[in-house]
């Protein structure tokens, strides 16, 4: 049986990790933590609730606290077929994890096959470099089809959010209620006000795995074609979609209509 993720050692992590460059706490993570705490006993209230997690590192506290707390909020995971090996080591990992925590199943969403098949058929493999169009197409077969039946019947999902993360992210809430009318899915932003520190603190405190991609300077990481290590300087989501204006750089997970659905 595999040991459980929280109690692997640090380590198979590189001489200089992600720790080690960002763990330091701003001086109101205990605050930040108790507030963090509450949103997630609400999203709680709210079943069914759902976490949709990327296997980042904020992902990787969320999932932690849930565990911490015994909350009954499940978690979900879109494996888009283009996924690096690291996250997919992570993946297998939390899935043996979460099957001590009846509490807290995971589900896996992969995106339908055939979908898959007839657009690299017709686009090529490196389609999503050759215009946002079909960069959006390809994330809406890998990821938004499947976030769709991951959402289903839910009534609140949580994510990593944080309003540090980038610019168009910069005023996301504790708690968005403004799918609700749409979609009737409340979404909790447990982490909205936690610095890059603050979740490195955690991961170090609590020895926490992390994807090792981390360690090589990847802050954000999504889908191998669409993912790369940052420099010194870059901005958090630089390494995302790269070749793309930074007002582009969303997958429409979290992009809304004005109407407050998902676009
Ligand atoms: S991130 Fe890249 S590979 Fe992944 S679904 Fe979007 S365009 Fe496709």
């Amino acid at each position: 049986m595999s040991a459980p993720i929280s109690s692997l050692p640090v380590g198979d992590r590189a001489a200089s990790t992600a720790i080690e460059r960002h763990a330091i706490a701003s001086s109101t993570f205990e605050a930040k933590l108790a507030e963090t705490l509450a949103i997630l006993q609400e999203a709680a209230q709210q079943a069914p609730a759902t976490q949709a997690s990327s296997l980042g590192a904020e992902d990787m506290v969320i999932t932690h606290l849930i565990n911490a707390h015994a909350l009954p909020i499940s978690i979900f995971v879109l494996e888009t077929g283009a996924l690096h090996g690291e996250t997919l080591a992570l993946l297998a990992r939390l899935q043996a994890q979460q099957a001590a925590h009846p509490h807290a199943p995971l589900t896996i969403y992969r995106p339908q096959a055939d979908a898959v098949i007839r657009f690299v058929t017709r686009e090529g493999a490196d389609a999503m470099v050759r215009s946002i169009e079909l960069r959006k197409t390809c994330c809406g077969i890998r990821k938004m089809e499947p976030l769709g039946r991951a959402l289903a019947g839910q009534k609140a999902w949580l994510t990593g959010l944080r309003r540090e993360q980038s610019g168009a992210r910069a005023e996301v809430p504790l708690i968005d209620t403004s799918e609700q009318a749409a979609k009737g899915l409340i979404k909790f932003n447990p982490l909205a006000n936690w610095t890059w520190g603050d979740v490195w603190h955690y991961i170090a405190l609590n020895q926490v795995a992390y994807n090792p991609l981390h360690d090589q300077f990847f802050p954000s990481i999504g889908c191998a074609p669409c993912t790369r290590a940052i420099a010194v300087g870059e901005d958090f989501r630089a390494g995302r979609w790269w070749w793309e204006d930074e007002a582009a750089k969303e997958c429409g997970l979290h992009v809304k209509t004005k109407e407050g659905a998902p676009a």
